[in-house]
């Protein structure tokens, strides 16, 4: 087993990669803008790019692997990704293997969410749980689950998309193409959608006033309702509601010890968390509510790139360990 992994984020407007070792020290992050719309390969030049960087800079050891997190549906166990939602032209692509063979090191992908759930475990919020509901509140509502120290990602490795249980039949339609997913509800776009709306209809001046003539984005509705506006604050209590019952059939199911909220949007805080925390033991059974703990993310800004690595450091105890427990 190695001590450190070249951790590559390729979630954002910008690529990152850094030097992370397994006590969650990380080293100076390079980074150089995506540049997405140039496709496939000239992202994958950058990203080889960067880790040479690292590369160069902290001369790891030939046996040191490299992870990647990608947001979209992707194959852990291929190496496949075969979707980026912000990655025009990426269909299917071999990633691992590209990489692999460009780099001549090991390599392995995962999801970006799913991976943070790792490094919550390894790094953050979660150190010592074994048990652990994360969920990631950006833009999309991004989730990972660990049972009995495992993380689950089911037989493709694209499951664990916490944000996309539906809790209502009659509900918003999703992005994913489902109907009321805790995501149609919780996401920024969401509620950037429900305060445009009531924007049109005209029953928040609060909010216009809040998107000085820009658009109406999540931060915009959290600035209304903070500013005491019922009606934004109306929408937070709904999405926080979604939240609590798709979290609550959660805990029914995985009884866990921990759930650990990231992303963005998280930054609204109580708005958001105390319509969470009224549902959440609403919907799940009182014999197994009181097991949970709610608690923020501890990775911050790094959240990629603490997820790339702890991806790495599960592959080596994994596979040198196949028993759990
Ligand atoms: P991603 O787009 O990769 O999911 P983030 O996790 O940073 O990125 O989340 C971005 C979303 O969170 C956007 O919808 C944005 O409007 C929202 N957001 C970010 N900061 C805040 C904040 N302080 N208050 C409310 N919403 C926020
Ligand atoms: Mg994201
Ligand atoms: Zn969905």
């Amino acid at each position: 087993m190695t001590d450190s992994a070249i951790a590559v984020d390729l979630g954002g407007t910008n690529i990152r990669a850094a030097l992370v070792d397994r006590n969650g020290q990380i080293g100076p992050v390079v980074s150089r803008h995506t540049g997405a719309p140039e496709g496939p390969d000239a992202v994958i030049d950058r990203m080889v790019a960067l880790v040479s960087e690292v590369v160069n800079t902290a001369q790891p050891g030939p046996e040191t692997m490299v992870g990647v997190v990608a947001p979209g549906p992707l194959n852990p166990l291929t190496g496949v990704l075969h979707f980026g939602p912000n990655l025009p032209g990426w269909h299917d692509v071999p990633l691992r293997d590209i990489l692999g063979r460009r780099l001549n090191r090991r390599v392995v992908i995962g999801n970006d969410a799913n991976s943070a759930a790792l490094g919550e475990l390894m790094f953050g919020a979660a150190r010592q749980v074994r048990h652990l509901i994360y969920i990631a509140l950006g833009t999309g509502v991004g989730g990972g689950i660990v049972s009995h120290g495992q993380l689950i990602e089911g037989t493709r490795g694209v499951g664990g998309e916490v944000g996309h249980v539906s809790v209502d039949p009659f509900g918003p339609r999703c992005h994913c193409g489902g109907i009321g997913c805790i995501e149609s509800y919780v996401g920024g776009w969401a509620i950037a959608r429900d305060g445009e709306m009531l924007v049109r209809s005209g029953r928040s001046g609060a909010i216009e006033a809040a998107a000085r003539d820009g658009p109406i984005t999540a931060e915009v509705v959290a600035e209304a309702a903070r500013l005491g506006d019922a009606a934004a604050r109306g929408i937070f209590q709904r999405a926080g509601q979604a939240l609590g019952i798709g979290l609550g059939g959660l805990v029914n199911v995985f009884n866990p010890e921990m759930i650990v909220i990231g992303g963005g949007l998280a930054a609204v805080g109580d708005l958001l968390l105390d319509p969470v925390r009224e549902n959440l033991p609403r919907y799940a059974m009182a014999q197994i509510y009181p097991d949970v703990t709610i608690r923020p993310s501890a990775l911050g800004t790094n959240t990629g790139l603490f997820g790339a690595a702890a991806r790495v450091f599960y592959h080596e105890q994994s596979s040198t360990s196949p028993v759990d427990e």
